[in-house]
């Protein structure tokens, strides 16, 4: 079945014209991804701000808009600028504050409705308005924030914000990224709990905003938050399906990558390091970096989760496999589902839909 599969995927991608490393999108399955998570915000009565970081496509940016989010959340200055100019009006730079872009922060902030995050004093007297300023808390990734339980340091970040003209404080942020390493219902629950306890320690103002695919995948009930900002949710990838958070079905981006040599044990592609990252999964067997996914009539069919790209070099990609060589000849193309689509996403300039449609993403700075 596989190899049957494995010619009729070749055969279709070589029909949409692939001859170099394409990175491919499945949009009746980012449909799905959409349709599930909008579903989830309307039933919960929660602001659904995706994280456009993961694509970085107006186009695709477009299909959240229709289903149901008109505001964004971007990781850079320069990827709100560059939404703004394709007409968005509400975003929010969900990095800390670099006080040295604190003039071009503002210089944005006239032209649309920006929210930035903070998490000391300091920063927050660099800023100049008109901004909605968020506090970011961490609640248990340790990356950046204010722990969740200093109540001093809340209220000190709070009382700063309140004292400079033009800012209004927006409330409390968090990226429970701890979801990726754990049970990522329990790190939602987790963290919606110590989101609340923090907005009590500073009287009940504001909002709170939480955000990341492994936790929102995890637990449906979104009550007792006011905002989500998930982003790799649009493609998912294998990280996610590994750590069980989505099935397979879900997987919506993919390298297709030509053949370019094969043997009896292992046939080699052109998609490498530079197309599919060095992110990877390991298990008792090794590492690996991609795994074979099928087309079929429909779009993206099978994810072969024994059928792993386990050698990576800048531009070759290894698949070692006995009897593949039976199959594939050079000139074929396989499709590899990557181990972390933001990342992998991030190598390309654009997107080709299974219709053969090109989306642009913005350029790499
Ligand atoms: N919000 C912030 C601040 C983030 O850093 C991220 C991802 O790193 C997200 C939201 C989106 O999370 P995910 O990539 O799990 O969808």
């Amino acid at each position: 079945v596989t190899t049957v599969s494995l010619r009729a995927t070749s055969d279709r991608l070589a029909a949409l014209g692939v001859v170099r490393p394409t990175l491919l999108v499945d949009r009746r399955r980012v449909q799905a991804n959409l349709d599930l998570f909008a579903a989830r915000a309307r039933a919960a009565g929660v602001r659904l701000r995706p994280h456009v970081k993961t694509h970085q496509s107006p186009a695709i940016a477009g299909w959240q808009r229709d289903a149901g989010s008109p505001a964004i959340t971007v990781s850079s200055l320069e990827m709100a600028a560059y939404f703004a100019d394709q007409g968005w009006d509400d975003i929010t730079l969900a990095l800390p504050v670099n006080p040295r872009a604190a003039a071009a922060i503002a210089a944005l902030a006239r032209r649309v409705t920006l929210g930035v995050i903070v998490e000391g004093p300091s920063v927050v007297r660099t800023l100049a308005g008109p901004l909605r300023v968020w506090i970011e808390v961490d609640v248990g990734h340790h990356r950046t924030g204010v722990p969740w339980d200093d109540d001093a340091r809340l209220v000190e970040v709070v009382a700063a914000i309140g004292a400079v003209p033009d800012l209004a404080f927006a409330g409390l942020l968090t990226h429970a990224g701890q979801s990726y390493a754990g049970d990522a219902a329990a790190v939602f629950v987790a963290a919606r709990e110590r989101m609340q306890r923090a907005r009590q320690a500073i009287g009940g103002v504001g909002e709170i905003s939480v955000g990341d695919t492994p936790g929102c995948f995890g637990e449906p009930d979104w009550r007792g938050v006011d905002e989500v900002r998930p982003g790799n949710y649009v493609f998912c990838d294998l990280m996610q399906v590994q750590a069980g958070v989505c099935p397979p079905q879900r997987v919506a981006c993919a390298v297709a990558c030509p053949v370019l040599a094969t043997y009896a044990d292992r046939v080699v592609v052109h998609g490498g390091a530079v197309h599919l990252t060095k992110e990877r999964l390991e298990d008792a067997n090794g590492a690996w970096y991609g795994e074979l996914l099928t087309l079929d009539d429909a779009g993206f069919a099978a994810l072969l989760r024994s059928r792993r790209v386990t050698g990576l070099s800048q531009e070759h990609g290894v698949i070692a496999a006995e009897g593949l060589d039976d199959e594939l000849v050079p000139g074929d193309v396989v499709l590899v589902a990557p181990v972390h689509s933001c990342l992998t996403c991030e190598q390309f300039s654009s997107y080709r839909t299974l219709d053969g449609e090109v989306l642009p993403r913005m350029a790499r700075g």
